[in-house]
């Protein structure tokens, strides 16, 4: 396997590393690529070899030094998503990654593996609409006790509420979201981390886990303030091509083992085709997300000055000296390409903008190449009733815009004609 991650005692930064980290050609007759290994098993060399690698799988010891592991099965591990995880975990300077089919079941069985019977769980509000529905609906099923705080608040003025809130009860992990799908607000990852992690039973740590979908991998590092996991759908930002449904989770090899376990037994492990496909997206994940934040700005800045667009929710736009200033610029490295924005009409005014768009297309999901644009609150939010989205900002014309790698005048040219017919 080529592991190399320094030339000449200079580290490789990740976009270089993507073309080649963990594959050799040599193993698959020389192929630049690496092929899809579309094989459900693994033939063992003898039966040593077999029983050796199902003893370290079934964590029946711990892996030798020097010891190879060896492919097993592809619910356990497949060529495609060990050399897919190894890349991905370097945007995230994390040891361990794990992927699965899709976002859901990424954050879904990171928070099984972790949950048992009378446990708090903090999250933050408002969520992803199927985390939110897990949430709020599944999990206390269980006996899990989610005790929820609005996004965008300051440390300061949340921590002593939250307190209360718990009552002493044990916390055995957090959810946080940030920026909050739709509305940008901030969620501070190394205040919520300290606090979270100071409010956990003794001998059992509080996992904090953090959905970086919106920003990540490549604007944000939760990892890097405090948190323990970092989850994604990599539906979004990491496909980024809008043609496949996957997601992801990255930590230390501790924080992993249980999340990588529970993948086993659960089968929520994503197939090799969709390794494969993110491997390819990879290659160019720099470049999409960097073209798409330019493009943002341009955008943003147009809906700012429009006469029929009373507010807008952007990153780039926060006002300075305000708390949320100060937290993006501790913990954000760039401002992504989501933007909401409140057209004037309420939902009439909204639909009426989104029916008129000729290049946007009118669909939920975000991250692609292609902009995207959707009513957030009767389409991705309208689980959650509408008084709960009004305390969540919700607002009855928002309309969610995913920005993507369109020249941004021709972008520019469909909003303003969609905006005239608002
Ligand atoms: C889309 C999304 C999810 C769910 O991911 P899927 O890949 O659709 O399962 C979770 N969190 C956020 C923030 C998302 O945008």
């Amino acid at each position: 396997m080529s592991k190399h991650r320094e030339i000449g005692g200079k580290p490789l930064r990740p976009e270089s590393l993507m073309m080649s980290y963990g594959y050799d050609p040599r193993l698959s007759e020389g192929a630049v690529k690496c092929p899809i290994f579309q094989t459900s098993t693994f033939a063992f060399e003898s039966a040593e070899a077999g029983k050796a690698f199902f003893e370290v799988a079934y964590g029946l010891r711990e892996q030798r030094r020097g010891e190879k592991m060896g492919l097993i099965y592809s619910r356990l591990n497949n060529p495609d998503l060990e050399i897919l995880e190894g890349r991905l975990a370097l945007w995230d300077d994390a040891e361990s990654c794990s992927v699965f089919e899709s976002g859901m079941a990424a954050i879904t069985t990171s928070l099984l593996a972790y949950l048992t019977p009378g446990d708090v769980l903090v999250h933050s509000e408002p969520l992803y609409g199927g985390c939110d529905h897990f949430v709020k609906h599944f999990l206390p099923r269980l006996g899990v006790i989610p005790i929820g705080f609005p996004a965008g608040v300051p440390m300061a003025d949340l921590a002593a509420e939250l307190t209360a809130k718990i009552a002493g009860r044990p916390v055995a992990a957090a959810l946080l979201e940030t920026p909050a799908n739709p509305t940008n607000a901030l969620v501070d990852i190394q205040g919520l981390s300290d606090l979270v992690h100071s409010l956990a039973a003794p001998g059992r740590p509080a996992v904090v886990m953090v959905d970086n979908t919106f920003l990540g991998p490549l604007w944000q590092h939760p990892l890097q303030h405090g948190a323990d996991l970092v989850l994604y759908s990599a539906t979004k930002f990491i496909g980024g091509h809008s043609d496949v449904i996957a997601g992801a989770a990255s930590g230390s090899a501790e924080v992993m083992l249980p999340i990588r376990t529970l993948r086993t037994f659960m089968g929520t492990m994503s197939g090799p085709w969709t390794g494969w496909l993110l491997l390819r997206s990879l290659e160019t994940l720099k470049m999409r997300m960097t073209a798409a934040m330019k493009n943002a700005r341009y955008v943003a800045d147009f809906l700012a000055d429009h006469p029929k667009v009373p507010q807008v929710h952007y990153l780039g736009h926060l006002a300075e000296g305000t708390p949320m200033f100060d937290l993006y610029h501790r913990q954000c490295v760039g401002p992504g390409s989501m933007i909401s924005f409140d057209v004037q009409g309420d939902q009439a005014g909204a639909f009426r903008f989104l029916n008129a768009l000729t290049m946007v297309k009118l669909a939920v999901s975000l991250g692609g190449t292609e902009s995207l644009a959707q009513h957030p609150g009767s389409m991705t939010h309208a689980d959650i009733p509408p008084a709960d989205q009004a305390r969540m900002g919700i607002t009855a014309g928002m309309v969610r815009l995913s920005v993507g790698v369109e020249h941004y005048e021709d972008l520019i040219a469909d909003l303003t004609q969609a905006l005239e017919a608002v």
